[in-house]
């Protein structure tokens, strides 16, 4: 076969294969547009586990009518515009590649007002082709819908699994990004059915209380540390909160959740006295550091970081831990002498 320039709509699915694995990887990507777009309240309606249908709105800025069609392009961003933005990024998205990448392996519309408009507009994406931008009816804010994820991609929908199952990732998901965003109130609807509902709250805790129930803050300890340029806080369970599986484990890098060795392994260190083998301990721990210090470009759907100074931050998570664990370290002993 000839060398030959591959068609855009194939671009587009193929950089769908790496950022959009199910409907739940498609939750995560339009919630983290909503909350770079300053939504106060997030709305989202499933139906069919999400592969029929993710309809996302939110109350942020809105997009400008002649934008919409730059929306659905690939590597059209409104995040970044520079090498040294790129390297300071605050928002979630900067790589301009969901919203064409879902279009792609799906049938796609997006309604969007910003505040002054007189009026919504609407596009739609039928098998990579946009239509016309026309006139549309929505209060400000933008409403996202998506229906039949991997309708044209039949290998893929092959792999996705039981409404059931692909429910539960969207929602363990949702769960976890509305942890790091209390001041966003969220609603969660499945087939008609309200799942989760949670109004704006004051704080971190006030959220944790809501999405993980009162005994998680009673059996953890607080934490708040700032050294150099780092900060950290949240709580860590104690260690008679333990579980068989790391299922309550959030771990959060300037608000991403992210999974990495590095704070794997501090926070393993940190309980490794306090802890019996093949235990979990629980957490919902909030990093915060310099962008610059942190590169968050390693990862198609961003799920990993990259932090420059690794040892510096693997010392600090440690020390942090070890020394808030310290009470209970004490306090053993003292069960024991008794
Ligand atoms: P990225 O988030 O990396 O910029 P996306 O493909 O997810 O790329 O989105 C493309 C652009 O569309 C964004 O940069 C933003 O300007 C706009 N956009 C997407 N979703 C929303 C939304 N819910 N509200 C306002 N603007 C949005
Ligand atoms: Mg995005």
């Amino acid at each position: 076969m000839p060398i030959r320039q591959l068609p855009e709509q194939l671009i587009n699915q193929i950089a769908a294969g790496e950022v959009i694995e199910r409907p739940a990887s498609v939750v995560k990507e339009l919630v983290e547009n909503a909350i770079d777009a300053g939504a106060t309240r997030i709305e989202v309606e499933l139906d069919g586990g999400g592969v029929k249908l993710v309809r996302i709105r939110d109350d942020g800025g809105g997009i400008a009518p002649d934008e919409l069609p730059l929306a659905l392009t690939r590597h059209a961003t409104s995040k970044i515009g520079s090498l040294e933005d790129l390297e300071s990024v605050q928002s979630m998205g900067f790589r301009g590649e969901a919203l064409p990448s879902i279009a792609s392996v799906s049938q796609f519309r997006i309604i969007s007002r910003r505040r002054d408009d007189a009026h919504a507009s609407m596009i739609e994406a039928d098998n990579g082709r946009l239509s016309d931008v026309r006139p549309a009816q929505h209060p400000p804010g933008t409403t996202v819908e998506m229906r039949e994820l991997f309708f044209n991609v039949p290998a893929r929908r092959k792999f996705l699994k039981t409404e059931r199952t692909e429910l539960s990732h969207i929602e363990d998901q949702l769960r976890a990004m509305a942890l790091a965003r209390p001041e966003v109130g969220l609603h969660l609807k499945h087939a008609g059915r309200d799942l989760l509902r949670l109004s704006r709250a004051e704080s971190i805790a006030e959220r944790v209380d809501a999405l993980l129930g009162e005994s998680f803050l009673e059996q953890s300890l607080s934490i708040e540390h700032h050294v150099a340029g780092l900060s950290l806080h949240g709580f860590v369970g104690l260690p008679t909160a333990a579980r068989s599986s790391a299922d309550r484990q959030y771990f959060f890098v300037n608000r991403r959740l992210v999974k990495d060795r590095v704070i794997a392994h501090a926070v393993k260190q940190a309980y490794a006295d306090v802890l019996f083998h093949g235990r979990y301990p629980t957490f919902v721990l909030f990093l915060d550091l310099d962008p610059t210090a942190v590169d968050v470009n390693v990862h198609p759907a961003k799920a990993e970081v990259r932090f420059r100074e690794q040892r510096m931050v693997h010392d600090f998570l440690f020390r942090s831990l070890h020394e808030a664990l310290a009470q209970t370290r004490a306090g053993q002993v003292s069960t024991q002498a008794n």
